[in-house]
């Protein structure tokens, strides 16, 4: 997906234009994948105007990111939704697709250099859907990787760690290699964990059923918003783990995520899914998409005005 570009990036305590946000070779973020990020976005509302979605959320999960890694952040969580807002009004975004990132910056060589200074920096700039238009009207195909998603004791599942998109970046190539939209990654186990960047719901017999955090999955913020948007719709969704066949049995696939949304998956290793009618996954999607159009009331304070 090409990056559109913007005027500002906000880095270190400043707007400073797009070009001049660059960075040293001897990073240690790019030589030990010592960086974690946020994908976040921000909506143009029907009542409130133009805001950031679950602003909060998103920042303390970076803090949370941050701490594991011990990369430092030298501003509040307050502080930097601020930035997220000043960000997108200031680059004029009417929605945006805002990237905070925090790194351990150039210094030292070694993994566990204690010494090294961080830097942060957030970007906003346009993007549509992550898996296609079309893919969100009609649904995606789908196929399960070869590829394994991290086990636990090994690195962090459930933190947004640049490192852990290596899996992802397997997973997604070799799907979109054998000519699908997206790959879905198992857990060490065998159960099912989630899509390379989008977190798995299931339909199956009235029930919505996704993998829990053990499951080596990130804990998605657009997953918790669809649990809480079905539960305020009366639809139980229950947390297990989840054997790969149930796929195949499945009336209705969805993958969720800041980029993706609530994306429908019309087939999984080329077995269509179910009948091919969606009624609990259109119900999501108009509860999710109604929260910026107006016709779900956000009573749960999500959106952020920009101001
Ligand atoms: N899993 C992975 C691996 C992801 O990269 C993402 C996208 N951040 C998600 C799940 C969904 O998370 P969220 O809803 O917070 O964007």
């Amino acid at each position: 997906m090409p990056i559109q570009e913007t005027k500002h990036i906000w880095r270190d305590g400043e707007m400073i234009p797009w070009a001049e946000a660059t960075t040293h070779i001897l990073t240690h973020g790019l030589h030990y994948g010592t960086a974690v990020f946020e994908g976040m976005r921000a909506y143009d509302c029907a009542q409130k105007g133009v805001c950031v979605f679950r602003n909060r959320e998103h920042i303390e999960r970076l803090f949370y990111s941050a701490r594991v890694y011990k990369i430092d952040i030298d501003y509040s969580v307050e502080d930097l939704m601020q930035v997220c807002r000043d960000v997108v009004r200031e680059n004029g975004l009417s929605s945006a697709y805002i990237r905070p990132v925090a790194y351990l910056g150039y210094g030292e060589m070694g993994p566990a250099s204690q010494e090294v200074k961080s830097e942060i920096a957030i970007a906003a700039f346009p993007w549509g859907a992550y898996l296609g238009e079309e893919g969100m009207k009609n649904g995606i195909d789908v196929a399960v990787s070869s590829w394994r998603r991290l086990a636990p004791g090994t690195m962090p599942a459930g933190i947004k760690a640049a490192g852990n998109y290596l899996s992802s970046r397997l997973v997604s190539m070799e799907a979109k290699d054998r000519g699908f939209a997206e790959g879905i990654g198992l857990a060490h186990d065998g159960t099912i964990s989630e899509g390379a960047g989008e977190n798995l719901f299931v339909v199956h017999k009235d029930r919505i059923l996704t993998p829990p955090a053990a499951s080596s999955i990130l804990s998605g913020i657009t997953r918790d918003t669809v649990i809480t948007l079905a539960e305020d719709l009366g639809l139980k969704v229950v947390e297990q783990a989840l054997p790969r066949e149930i796929l195949y049995a499945a009336d209705e696939v969805f993958l969720t995520g800041t980029a993706a949304e609530v994306t429908p998956v019309r087939s999984v290793d080329k077995l269509m899914v179910g009948s091919g009618e969606r009624p609990i996954t259109s119900k999501i999607q108009k509860a999710f998409f109604g929260l910026f159009n107006g016709e779900t009331e956000d009573k749960w304070g999500w959106l952020d005005p920009v101001g």
